[in-house]
């Protein structure tokens, strides 16, 4: 860990990110860590003075339970400047009166990211300077593609630091310990044992506000796209020697290439539905079409899911289904192993055994393994019994895990450019079945567990 003195200078610091996860992570970071010497400097268009900026960041500190000795020298020593990033001459002064080595943070709108990329082009930026870019990259594989064009052409691709926040979540983590630091799972972990991987990540969260964002970007984009294919990658990835960052980047990218839609039919592969009022809880549910700032002609889908194949060795014929929703009645996020029945059960069992599973618990972290055995009363019974583990709570909020990870200069926990454009080869040409209206869009009332005859996503 470096206490190297550096500057996180956040562009776009009045936003919504900055102020409900990036301030907040980092807060818990100085908990876990208080010898990191990191000066803030937030950056945007809003008039605010250091006095403002100073109360919100210490608020933030506040949040992250960070103690007031160590919130005391973060707050003193954080500034704002009013920036228009998109004015050259305001973003070059900004860039001047920055010390280093610096780490600019991108917690932009997308559309704004891209051009001041392109004004750092012009401007250049200090040797080292590390360059924090938000999802999503880009806005389709030729965008994405164009991006990082862009972006070698101001910094080395190690300075390209490309945030998919899961990647901070312990338990997403745990892919890799659970796979390949005991010798039970690694053998079974293919199309020999395994007959079905379920990716869910079902909210009870509904709109909240967030149309802005959300009505434009939907649950393919905002959660498949990116998260949950990260999570497909690090479950499927091939065996590492070291957990170096390149090594697992490059595993990641290349199990990537290999994912496609199931029968490589993107409109069969995918669903989508879209909810209608309900109750959730004690709650009221909008109809979504309902909801301030929703445009009902986008045909935005709150509930998506997407089945995939890997075309090679390890996983050809496993299906792998990603699916994720807002407004579900039970909220579920985890990932469902279900392995292939045992090549005999011996004759003389009164029942057959249920299909063996391995629940990966997303949120809050547990692993439960549901394995059939007879265990009680008729010896020559079987039931299924459920050995489970709750994983510890996280040391810190994922963006603390991440910015640690930043001011490091470790790239493990970013995405390496060639994967963030597999992660939009992969779903380009559903988005062009949908937009063709070649996949209905279905509905499901808010509070439901989603459309009648969709799969239930595992208990
Ligand atoms: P917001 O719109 O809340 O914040 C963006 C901020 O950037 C605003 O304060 C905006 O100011 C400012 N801004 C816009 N243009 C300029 C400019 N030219 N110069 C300086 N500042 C400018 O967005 P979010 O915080 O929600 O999102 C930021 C990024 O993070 C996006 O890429 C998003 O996809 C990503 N993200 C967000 C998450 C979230 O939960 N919010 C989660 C994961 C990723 P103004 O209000 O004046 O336009």
């Amino acid at each position: 860990m470096t206490d190297q003195p550096t500057t996180l200078l956040i562009l776009g610091a009045s936003g919504d990110l900055t102020q409900r996860l990036l301030l907040p992570g980092l807060g818990t970071l100085f908990k876990e860590e208080p010898q990191r010497a990191v000066t803030v400097v937030g950056a945007d268009r809003l008039e605010l003075s250091d006095d403002d900026w100073r109360s919100r960041v210490r608020g933030a500190m506040a949040q992250a339970q960070l103690p007031d000795d160590l919130a005391a020298p973060v707050v003193d020593g954080t500034r704002y400047v009013q920036t228009d990033a998109l004015d050259q001459g305001q973003l070059s002064s900004l860039l001047a009166a920055t010390t280093e080595p610096l780490i600019i943070y991108f917690a932009l709108p997308p559309s704004v990211t891209v051009k001041v990329c392109a004004l750092l082009e012009k401007i250049g930026v200090p040797r080292g300077t590390r360059l924090a870019l938000e999802k999503p990259f880009g806005s389709d594989l030729a965008s994405a593609r164009e991006l990082n064009k862009q972006l070698l052409r101001v910094v080395p691709e190690n300075d390209i630091y490309r945030i998919d926040h899961f990647l901070g979540v312990n338990t997403i983590l745990n892919l890799l310990g659970i796979r390949f630091a005991n010798r039970l799972l690694m053998p079974i972990w293919s199309n020999e044992h395994i007959d079905r991987v379920e990716i869910t990540y079902d909210e009870s969260l509904a709109l909240e506000g967030r149309a802005g964002y959300y009505d434009k970007a939907g649950a393919l984009l905002d959660m498949i796209q990116s998260h949950l294919l990260e999570i497909l990658a690090f479950f499927s990835l091939e065996a590492p020697a070291t957990m170096h960052a390149e090594e697992i980047r490059s595993l990641k990218a290349q199990v990537l290439r290999a994912v496609h839609p199931w029968g490589h039919d993107p409109a069969s592969a995918s669903r989508r539905a879209r909810y209608t009022a309900g109750t959730l809880g004690d709650r009221q549910i909008p109809n979504y079409v309902d909801e301030d700032g929703v445009d009902p002609q986008r045909g935005t889908e709150t509930l998506a899911q997407l089945t995939l194949q890997l075309d090679n060795a390890r996983w050809a014929g496993v299906p792998f289904v990603l699916r994720s929703g807002k407004a579900i009645g039970t909220a579920c996020k985890r990932i469902t192993v279900t392995f292939k029945a045992p090549a005999h059960v011996p004759s003389g069992f009164k029942d057959s055994p249920r299909p063996d599973r391995l629940i990966l618990d997303i949120k809050p972290g547990a692993v439960t393994l549901d394995l059939s055995m007879n265990a009680e009363g008729d010896p020559f019974e079987l039931e299924q019994k459920e050995l489970q583990a709750e994983l510890g709570k996280p040391r810190m909020l994922p963006y603390g895990e991440i910015l640690g990870a930043i001011l490091d200069g470790d790239p493990f926990m970013t995405i390496r450019g060639d994967e963030a454009e597999e992660l939009w080869r992969i779903v380009e040409p559903v988005l062009a079945e949908w937009e063709a209206g070649h996949v209905e869009l279905e509905e499901y009332a808010a509070g439901s567990a989603g459309p009648e005859g969709w799969d239930r996503p595992p208990r």
